[in-house]
């Protein structure tokens, strides 16, 4: 029996393809000589949370990682080399941390993991909760989960600055600026989250010269 929702996956693939090459016929030989992005991006693998897709995004504009909840994780040797690909062989300008609402990995650290593996990958942010446990649990259940996505968020980039691979990219003139992005999935809308820069600044975490709004 043929699955038509997996068919048509090839059939829009050779449907896209087409388009571009009938714009410009070099497209593809171009594309696959060499990668410039411009945007690091660390994201959740949640299925209505395509990065490419919400924000319109071109091939060769974004290198990125996807897993549950959008974490850095420092224990995965795929996520590390991903980010020393990023950001000290690219060179990347800018790097995104991107959470959503209602992501499960959130929602599964509030209500209690489903797995060893799910609760093993989900520690990090067990402990963020447990650190404001007693502000977020005055909060409504779904306050409580799309505020702990925010500060997960911040948190992930607060553990990407404090790697060696951050700490030499900053030491480059051209280093790279930071983002913290929450897609508003009742929205469809991306919004930025601010980040505690001064803070920061103060840890030595980032530059003296990072910029502050
Ligand atoms: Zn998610």
């Amino acid at each position: 029996m043929t699955d038509c929702a997996y068919e048509e996956l090839l059939s829009n693939n050779k449907v896209w393809a087409q388009k571009h090459l009938a714009k410009d016929p070099h497209y593809f030989v171009e594309l696959s000589k060499a990668q410039s992005p411009s945007f690091f991006l660390i994201s959740c693998s949640d299925s209505r949370a395509s990065i490419d897709a919400i924000t319109q995004s071109q091939l060769g504009q974004i290198f990125a990682i996807r897993n549950v909840a959008n974490q850095v994780s420092l224990t995965d040797v795929n996520s590390l080399a991903a980010i020393h690909l990023a950001v000290n062989a690219l060179e990347v300008g800018h790097i995104i941390v991107c959470g959503h609402y209602q992501c499960r990995g959130i929602i599964d650290t509030l209500s209690g993991p489903t797995s060893q593996l799910v609760e093993a990958c989900i520690s990090p942010i067990t402990h963020l909760h447990f650190r404001h446990k007693d502000m977020l649990d005055a909060l409504s259940d779904k306050d409580r989960a799309d505020k702990l996505s925010e500060m997960n968020v911040v948190d992930q980039l607060e553990r990407l600055c404090k790697t060696s691979l951050l700490e030499q990219a900053f030491c480059r003139p051209n280093y790279p600026l930071l983002h913290g992005w929450i897609y508003n999935i009742y929205k469809g809308i991306i919004e930025e989250l601010p980040l505690p820069l001064k803070e920061w600044k103060a840890l030595g975490l980032i530059p003296e010269s990072y910029p502050i709004p």
